[in-house]
C-alpha cells in the first residue's frame, strides 16, 4: 500500500491533452516539467491510497470538478512558462 499525489498524474495527463492541440510553446522535458511545477504549486494535493496501481479512493464526481481547476491553472502555466522558458 502506498500514499501518492494523485493530482500528479491529473496534471500530467491534461498537460498533454492541452499541449496536443497547441503548436506555438516550447514543449520539451524542461517546460513540461516547469509546467507540472508551477501547477501542483498552486492546486491543493490529493492524496490517494494505491496498492499495485489500483486505487482505493473513488474520484467519480470529485475528479470531474477538480479536472476543471486543473486545467484553468495548466493554462496559465502555459502561457506562463513559454513567455518565460528556462533555457
Ligand atoms: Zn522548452
Amino acid at each position: 500500500m502506498k500514499i501518492f499525489n494523485y493530482m500528479e498524474t491529473v496534471v500530467e495527463d491534461e498537460l498533454e491533452r492541452l499541449l496536443s492541440d497547441i503548436t506555438d510553446v516550447c514543449k520539451c522535458q524542461k517546460c513540461r516539467m516547469d509546467m507540472m511545477v508551477w501547477t501542483l504549486n498552486r492546486l491543493p494535493p490529493k492524496y490517494v491510497l494505491s496498492d499495485k496501481g489500483r486505487m482505493y479512493t473513488k474520484l467519480t464526481e470529485q475528479d470531474v470538478q477538480f479536472r476543471a481547476d486543473v486545467v484553468r491553472e495548466l493554462t496559465k502555466a502555459i502561457i506562463h512558462i513559454s513567455k518565460n522558458p528556462k533555457h
